[in-house]
């Protein structure tokens, strides 16, 4: 369960907060000035700050300056009710999401759940890029793009490149590719793997004029960061 940092010095409301968190199962911290909240949110271990903005020591708006320095972890401000500055200030600082002072406690579980939803997808969705020479491939959208231009593949072509650019700069031997493309059946007829490798040229390589996958003499194949 996710565990989340509220930062606020009105004790009874964090108290509050706090409790009401922890009955819907999450696991939390709390600090009541701006300093120790910036130092508990700097030191990790938290999914998510619940951050107010009028704070002893340092202001809210200034905890999250100064932590979006280090840190993109979901901050959701917790602000006055007329306090317009603080909101557009607030968001244009990096926050997630703000909830405007008194509120319902129903409405703040909400927007944790929203803001901690879109984290995960957001984090999925990176976790399922892969990338080279300008070449994207979304392996749960299951695309392939080079400069926002599609490349269709068929599932073996899509699946050698994936196992291609998810050992980045690694020689990947043609039974090494037959093994994890294929299964083994295939073990010995290793100019599949050349045949596929030629259709991936074709379909890129040779259609956008780059070269993405490299052939190493007598190993295999390989795909290089672009850096490298
Ligand atoms: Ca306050």
């Amino acid at each position: 369960m996710a565990r989340i940092l509220v930062v606020e010095d009105e004790v009874k409301i964090a108290r509050f907060i706090e409790l009401e968190l922890q009955h819907e199962g999450y696991e939390t911290a709390k600090a009541h000035d701006g300093r120790t909240g910036l130092e508990m949110a700097e030191s990790g271990g938290y999914d998510l700050v619940l951050l107010d903005i009028m704070l002893p020591e340092l202001n809210g708006l200034e905890v999250l300056r100064r932590l979006r320095k280090t840190s993109d972890i979901p901050v959701i401000m917790l602000t006055a009710r007329d306090a317009v500055m603080d909101k557009v200030s607030g968001l244009d600082m990096g926050a997630d999401d703000y909830v405007t002072k008194p509120f319902a406690i129903e409405e703040l579980l909400a927007r944790i759940r929203v803001t901690l939803r879109k984290r995960r997808e957001k984090a999925s969705e990176s976790a399922s890029l892969l990338s080279a020479a300008g070449v994207v491939m979304n392996v749960q959208a299951h695309t392939v793009t080079y400069r926002d231009e599609e490349i269709t593949l068929t599932n073996k072509e899509f699946s050698l490149l994936e196992t291609l650019l998810a050992n980045k700069n690694i020689v990947l031997s043609r039974d090494t590719l037959l093994a994890r493309v294929w299964s083994y059946d295939y073990i010995g007829e290793t100019n599949v793997v050349d045949v596929y490798v030629r259709y991936l040229r074709q379909k890129i390589d040779d259609r956008f004029g780059i070269k993405l996958i490299h052939t190493v003499r007598g190993v295999g194949y390989i795909i290089k960061d672009d850096a490298v």
